[in-house]
């Protein structure tokens, strides 16, 4: 019996040894052992306006992902988005994107069979200020970009505390952004986990910021702040995106 515990124990430490995963060449983050972590695709790419927080929005994103519930692979170069190497993962972020990015017709329905396939999206702030000749693009972030009426501090009220997107974090959050409106407010199409408080920013109205739906099989999920490195760099946005990979990956 003790020789059989002491094999055990031996074969326990050589498969906790073998399970340590080293980052790949592909500069993703090493993975939590026995446990299958998202696999999160982020482009950053623009054709219009070009955040300065880009940079830090890579570095939060990489650093979460670092705790292990998640990798990432972040990329400008929007030949990634491609039926093969969509394969290798199960969430496309869109994180400050811009413009008229020129994906091919196979480019596109690609993304839009990995997502309607059972997968994830995730749009960032100026994702909702891309690819408006895309109906299907529109459909998946869920609304476009109109205006930015106020860039100053404002409160931000959490619709839905039971979501993993918007839950854990305080009920309103004072923060300084740039906030967005949109051509058409999405609430009748989606769940809406956070608004505007608008008396906060001297007006009235409903300003949806941040939502989930459905796409097909899969799951999209979109979050109007981000404007400002320090957005970023806030633990309650962290936790939101971090709620939204898992929730968007299903895992
Ligand atoms: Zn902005």
């Amino acid at each position: 019996m003790v020789r059989l515990v002491g094999t055990l124990a031996a074969i326990l430490l050589a498969l906790a040894c073998s399970s340590v995963t080293e980052p790949s060449a592909m500069g993703q983050q090493p993975t939590v052992p026995g446990r299958s972590a998202a696999r999160v695709l982020m482009l950053t790419t623009t054709a219009g306006f070009r955040h300065d927080s880009i940079p830090t929005a890579r570095q939060v994103i990489a650093s979460l992902a670092g705790a292990g519930a998640f990798s990432v692979t972040a990329t400008e170069d929007l030949s990634a988005v491609n039926a093969d190497t969509l394969r290798n993962y199960d969430v496309v972020m869109f994180a400050l994107t811009s413009g008229e990015l020129p994906f091919s017709p196979a480019q596109k329905a690609a993304l839009v069979d990995f997502v309607s396939g059972g997968h994830g999206f995730i749009g960032v702030h100026s994702a909702t200020d891309t690819l408006y000749e895309w109906a299907d693009y529109g459909r998946l972030v869920g609304a476009y970009f109109k205006e930015h009426p106020w860039t100053q501090q404002g409160t931000v009220v959490v619709e839905n505390s039971s979501h993993p997107a918007s839950g854990g974090v305080a009920d309103r959050l004072s923060i300084t952004e740039e906030f967005y409106t949109f051509q058409e407010n999405p609430r009748s199409r989606v769940d809406v986990l956070l608004h505007l408080d608008p008396t906060s920013v001297g007006t009235a109205g409903d300003y949806p910021l941040a939502w989930a739906h459905s796409f097909g099989a899969g799951r999209a999920y979109y979050n109007a702040l981000g404007h400002f490195p320090e957005t970023w760099r806030d633990a309650r946005f962290q936790r939101m995106l971090a709620g939204a990979i898992a929730w968007t990956s299903g895992k």
